[in-house]
């Protein structure tokens, strides 16, 4: 059982309004269970929004407001959903889309909306983590694109 990043699996929550869609991810979830979910719209973001990075403890929108809070209820509320369908010892892992504020996983951006990369991680995946729950992105099944 998997837990995938909605925005990978081709819904459209991303904000710009559009998905993420990735055909190595779908190809290696098609013969098994998984659970799409999107922690902004958890969190009752509105599609489309403004894009969001971290920024130390917070999580901050390109127009200089705090989106915290609505980021760590996401976050909270798709884990009630993923325990209220599974048992978390079925958990295998999760595929959440890469420097997503929410669903990055090792690498994210910085909070000054520049491009710039660091070390860290989105808050769901955070939370995923803080569980036991292995967290993988896209980039693990990257093929060849044309
Ligand atoms: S929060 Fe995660 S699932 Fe939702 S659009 Fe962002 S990267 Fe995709």
């Amino acid at each position: 059982m998997y837990i995938v990043s909605a925005c990978l699996f081709g819904e459209n929550v991303k904000y710009s309004g559009g998905n993420n869609y990735h055909q190595g991810v779908i190809d290696f979830l098609k013969d098994k269970d998984i659970l799409p979910v999107c922690p902004e719209v958890a969190g009752n973001l509105p599609v489309p929004r403004y894009p969001c990075e971290r920024l130390g403890d917070k999580v901050i929108n390109n127009q200089g407001e705090d989106v915290t809070e609505a980021f760590h209820e996401g976050a909270r509320r798709c884990w009630e959903t993923i325990l209220n369908e599974w048992s978390q010892k079925d958990i295998e892992g999760a595929i959440l889309k890469a420097r997503s504020p929410s669903c990055g996983a090792g690498v994210i951006y910085d909070g000054t909306f520049q491009g710039v990369k660091i070390p860290g991680d989105g808050v769901f995946t955070e939370l995923l983590k803080s569980k036991g729950i292995k967290v993988m992105t896209e980039l693990d099944f990257d093929i060849d694109e044309v």
